[in-house]
């Protein structure tokens, strides 16, 4: 038997004045796409913005439905929205913001387990670590790769026996 360890390591930044201006701009427009969320019955606003290798930003808020388990989170809907936009673009840096009942969360909001998996996903089509930027009122959080939020994600599906 071998007892194994992981490490993880983060940023952690006490303002968006701290942050390196490009990130501090992604958060930004995360922040701003919470307003455009669609959240009645749970009064949560996401919002989520990815930054392209094109230089493109694209913005995703969550969208919830009565039907409860057809609504998306707001990562998962900015990076399909980004996939199906622009396919074949990296996907370099997501930001991630949420307001709850219109006042930004006292803490990080961290993707779900599902929108980790989906982004993990794009991480390793685009060959390059997408780093990981959650905001609060309190602290902003920076992971350099998704798969420090995920690092036993599922991938055992090789592309090339799917076709
Ligand atoms: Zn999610």
């Amino acid at each position: 038997m071998q007892k194994k360890q992981l490490n993880i390591s983060y940023q952690v930044y006490q303002s968006k004045d701290e942050l390196p201006a490009e990130w501090a701009s992604l958060l930004q427009r995360a922040t701003e796409a919470t307003e455009r969320s669609y959240a009645p019955y749970s009064n949560f606003n996401v919002g989520a913005a990815i930054l392209l290798d094109n230089g493109e930003v694209v913005c995703g808020s969550n969208q919830e439905n009565a039907a409860y388990p057809s609504g998306l989170c707001a990562e998962r809907s900015a990076c399909y929205y980004a996939g199906a936009a622009f396919p074949g673009a990296r996907m370099l840096a997501i930001a991630v913001a949420a307001r709850q009942d219109g006042k930004l969360t006292e803490t990080p909001t961290y993707p779900c387990g599902a929108c980790r998996q989906a982004l993990v996903q794009y991480e390793n089509r685009g060959g390059v670590p997408m780093t990981v930027i959650v905001g609060s009122a309190t602290r902003i959080e920076v992971f350099d790769s998704v798969k420090d939020l995920l690092p036993f994600a599922f991938d055992n599906l090789d592309e090339s026996v799917m076709i």
